[in-house]
Parts: structure tokens; C-alpha cells; sequence
């Protein structure tokens, strides 16, 4: 039996988007649930979209999702080197193998020839002129030139790139866990670069070179890549190494939460939720994006949230911790159509893992934060928001941001929000409860919710007419957890003082 060994292959143009992740975290599961090896490569061969930065990212951003590579570019391994502009020798050879064998040729066509030849075609009613079976005829390769013209060409330093020779009318077919048999005409593929002229191979070979070098049993990827597939079955055979050919597993897009599509960085800028892992700067051109980790996002939640975009269990289970899912996951449950992307939905996740957080690392984030923000208050009274609190919280920084009251004093009333509640008897009503707090002993949240229904008997008043305005007075805001502990939590004075500058305020 192979062993099995999964690849991640990403090329290093930019941030890794989620969808990255996403292929990184099915071949990263399927490779460990099947006691196999995970491998990063990366895949720098065009050298023109590289990007300062990406790679490192890359790395980055796995590692905070707890996806760990068992060879790799930095940690090595049996199969290295692990990034393809360092084996750059190795290419060399196949290419030149595929031509000697017939199965290659070289081209000096130029870009301006190249153009010629597509206008021409599309004048004659061709809508996709490809370089092909029947074009190549016309163009300036080692099949139509002399072997003498070729020899000249190659050894005066004339540019020139390989192409492969695909067979004319053959069926090529694959078997993709996910799609089931595949099957192409060969008509349908043109001649593809496979070796340019900067001494590069391009993605195609460079990729199934290394996918048989690393003995990689399984490819799993984007459905993106499965117009390439075909070819790439072609290279397996070409080279004699069709035993070797992996299983194929062609993963469905992410999709826009609205419409159709590929999600993208747009829909992130354009609905206010990130789309990278973590934090993206590109040092030349300044662009700068935060991810889910600065959005607030805990990399347990992050990756529970991105498995389900196109897995599922087979049950009602939705919390899977990352051993959870080396155990569960399958490429058989993978579904064949694109997974709508939903903000919300990541947000529930999140929301679950913050429940379960130890209370003492909630207590040290929040007053590491406060601390770092000139606050000081013990951590016995953190305790006590975190209790009452924890369970509103989406995202730690909702402690500060939608518990903002219990850190800090209210700075402007946002009146607006309770305008149409204040009435004529409003400010005597505040002024009796407010009498009444003071006089309380124990401020405790039953003796203050106490008074507090003595004053709704003693005017004979509905909750819905006064605790609005208390809740008002004490939070700046008409929603929040039970407003008698809150009271209790900020204390008698921060109470009394809140209630009387809301008096100060209305009167
Ligand atoms: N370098 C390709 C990418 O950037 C890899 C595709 C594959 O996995 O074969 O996605």
C-alpha cells in the first residue's frame, strides 16, 4: 500500500485568502486521520507575481490555526528542497526527456507571432485559438523547423520555451473523489508551456514533477484547478509514471454570502468582515488588511467555521476541536457544490468558543487590555463582569466595546435612543429611585432590584416604563445583561452618580 502524503502548494503571490486555508486544513486533516505525512511547497516558479512577505505569511498564518507541517521549506525533510525556484535543475531534466522522447518540442515563436497567429484564426471564425494539433503546423517549432534551423537557434541564445505535444482526439480521464470520473477530449487542450524561456518550468510541470518526486499520494485543491487536471494526467503518462498518478479531490469554491461567485476580497471590504487569516501588509505597496485573528476571532473557532464550507459530518454535531476533526473528516463528505460563505454563522462559532475559554485567560485578556489602556480595576471585579457577561460576548473585545460601562464612566448620553421614553413624570420617578438606592446598605443586585419594583408600586408604574431609563442611565445603552447585577458589579457610588448626571442631563 502507498503511504500516504498530502501537499500544500500554494504559490507565494499574496495573502493566503480563506479559501487557502480551507485546502490547507482538508489535506492537512486527511493526511493525519490517515496517519500520513503533511507537506508545504511552495510553488515560486513565476517569478514575476512573486510577492515579498507572501511565504512567511503563509506559514504564519497556518501555524496560528494550529496546522502543522510534518516537511516544509524551514523544518526540511526527505524530499526537499521544499520551494521549487531551489530546484530548479531537477525541471530541467524531465523537460528535456519529454522532448527527446518526442513528447515535447521547442518553440521560438514571438509574442508578436503568437498574436498574429490568434488574430488570423479568429478572422477565419475560431473563437478560442489555441496553440494546438493543427496550429502548431504554421508556427516556429523543432516540428516544423530543421533539425539544423533548431540546433542554430538553441545555441546562438535564441529564446525559446517547451511545449507539450498533446495527442490529437484522445480521451483523457480522471477519477476525482469528488466529481466522480472526469473525461476530456484532448482537442480540447492546447499545447501548453511547459519549460519558459527564463530557465523556469511553469506551474503544470513543476507540479507533477514534484507531486511524483514527494511520492504524493493524494492532491486535494481547488475546483480551480481542475481544467488543469487532464493535462497534468497527460504529464503522469508522458513520463511513464502513470502508476504513480494521486487520488484527485477538486474542492467546490467559497461563495459570496449573497449571489453567485467566488467570495473575494471585495465582499470582505464591501460587507465589513475580513477574508485572510490574519494580518496582511505588503511592505511595497502599503495595502493592509486585518484578518480573523484581529477581527477577534479564536483560530479554534476560525477553523471549525471554515471546515463546514463544503464538509460536513453527517450528523447534527457542529463543534469539532482540531483532534475532533483529524478523526472525523472524510474526502467522501465533501460536497460537490460551491459553500456559501456566512459572516454570522462564523460569528456563532466564535461565540461557542469563548463560552468555553478558561475564566482566568478571559480575566488576563481583559485587564491586560484595560492596562494597556490606563485602566485599573482587581481582578475579583473582572471576575464578576466576565460571570455575568461571558455568555453576551461574541468576541473578547465585546467586554470593552458592548461593556464599555463597566470600565469607564458615561461620556455623553446618547439620548436619541431613549427620547420618546422620557415623559413629564420621568425625572421624578429617576429621582425617587435614585433617594432609595442611596439608602441601601447592602448594595447587593436583590435589595437593588427591590427598590427598584418598590418604585414602579409606589407610582404604580409598568417595568417597561422606568427600567429602560435606569438601564439607560447606568449603561448608555437599552440592551444588556440583568441591569440589577450590573448595578451591584459597578457599585453603589458609580450608580448613584451615573443616575444623577442623567437627572442633571433631563432637567
Ligand atoms: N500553486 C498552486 C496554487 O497556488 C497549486 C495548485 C495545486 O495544488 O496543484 O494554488
Amino acid at each position: 500500500m502507498r503511504s500516504v502524503r498530502l501537499r500544500f502548494a500554494p504559490s507565494p503571490t499574496g495573502p493566503l485568502h480563506i479559501g487557502g486555508v480551507r485546502t490547507a486544513l482538508y489535506n492537512y486533516l486527511f493526511a493525519k486521520k490517515s496517519k500520513g505525512k503533511f507537506i508545504l511547497r511552495i510553488e515560486d516558479t513565476d517569478q514575476n507575481r512573486y510577492v515579498p512577505g507572501a511565504e512567511k505569511y503563509i506559514i504564519d498564518s497556518l501555524s496560528w490555526c494550529g496546522i502543522e507541517f510534518d516537511e516544509g521549506p524551514e523544518i526540511g525533510g526527505e524530499f526537499g528542497p521544499y520551494r521549487q525556484s531551489e530546484r530548479k535543475k531537477i525541471y530541467e531534466k524531465y523537460a528535456q526527456q519529454l522532448v527527446d522522447e518526442g513528447k515535447a518540442y521547442y518553440a521560438f515563436d514571438t509574442p508578436d507571432e503568437l498574436e498574429q497567429m490568434r488574430k488570423n484564426m479568429k478572422l477565419s471564425g475560431v473563437k478560442s485559438p489555441q496553440y494546438n494539433s493543427i496550429t502548431r503546423n504554421s508556427m516556429k517549432n523543432s516540428l516544423t523547423l530543421s533539425k539544423d534551423e533548431v540546433k542554430k537557434r538553441i545555441t546562438s541564445s535564441e529564446k525559446y520555451v517547451i511545449r507539450i505535444k498533446v495527442p490529437r482526439n484522445e480521451e483523457i480521464k480522471l477519477n476525482d473523489t469528488i466529481r466522480g470520473w472526469v473525461s476530456i477530449n484532448s482537442n480540447n487542450l492546447d499545447d501548453k508551456v511547459i519549460f519558459k524561456s527564463d530557465g523556469m518550468p511553469t506551474y503544470h510541470l513543476a507540479n507533477v514533477v514534484d507531486d511524483y518526486l514527494m511520492k504524493i499520494s493524494h492532491v486535494v485543491r481547488g475546483e480551480e484547478w481542475l481544467p488543469s487536471a487532464p493535462l497534468h494526467i497527460l504529464l503522469y503518462n508522458y513520463l511513464g509514471w502513470e502508476k504513480e498518478i494521486p487520488v484527485f479531490s477538486h474542492l467546490p469554491l467559497i461563495l459570496k454570502p449573497e449571489g453567485n461567485g467566488k467570495l473575494s476580497k471585495r465582499d470582505g471590504e464591501r460587507l465589513g468582515f475580513p477574508v485572510f487569516p490574519i494580518l496582511w501588509e505588503n511592505l511595497t505597496t502599503g495595502e493592509k488588511y486585518d484578518g480573523y485573528k484581529e477581527f477577534g476571532f479564536l483560530p479554534e473557532s476560525f477553523i471549525n467555521m471554515l471546515v463546514f464550507l463544503g464538509w460536513n459530518p453527517g450528523n447534527e454535531k457542529e463543534i469539532f476541536d482540531l483532534e475532533e476533526l483529524v478523526q472525523t473528516f472524510s474526502l467522501e463528505r465533501i460536497g460537490k457544490s460551491g459553500a456559501k460563505f456566512d459572516f454570522e454563522k462564523a460569528k456563532w462559532f466564535n461565540q461557542k468558543y469563548v463560552r468555553k475559554l478558561p475564566k482566568d485567560l478571559v480575566v488576563k485578556e481583559i485587564s491586560d487590555y484595560l492596562a494597556k489602556n490606563n485602566l485599573e480595576f482587581t481582578n475579583d471585579y473582572i471576575e464578576k463582569v466576565c460571570d455575568l457577561f461571558l455568555e453576551r460576548v461574541v468576541f473578547i473585545k465585546d467586554f470593552w466595546i458592548e461593556g464599555k460601562y463597566f470600565f469607564e464612566d458615561i461620556n455623553g448620553y446618547k439620548f436619541s435612543l431613549v427620547q420618546k421614553r422620557i415623559k413629564e413624570n420621568s425625572f421624578n420617578h429617576m429621582q425617587t429611585l435614585c433617594e432609595k438606592l442611596k439608602k441601601i446598605e447592602n448594595f447587593s443586585s436583590i435589595n437593588v432590584e427591590s427598590v427598584f419594583a418598590e418604585v414602579l408600586e409606589e407610582f404604580n408604574l409598568k417595568m417597561s416604563m422606568l427600567l429602560p431609563l435606569f438601564r439607560f442611565a447606568l449603561t448608555n445603552l437599552l440592551y444588556g445583561p440583568s441591569l440589577y447585577s450590573i448595578a451591584e458589579i459597578i457599585g453603589k457610588e458609580k450608580t448613584i452618580n451615573r443616575i444623577e448626571n442623567f437627572l442633571k442631563e433631563i432637567s
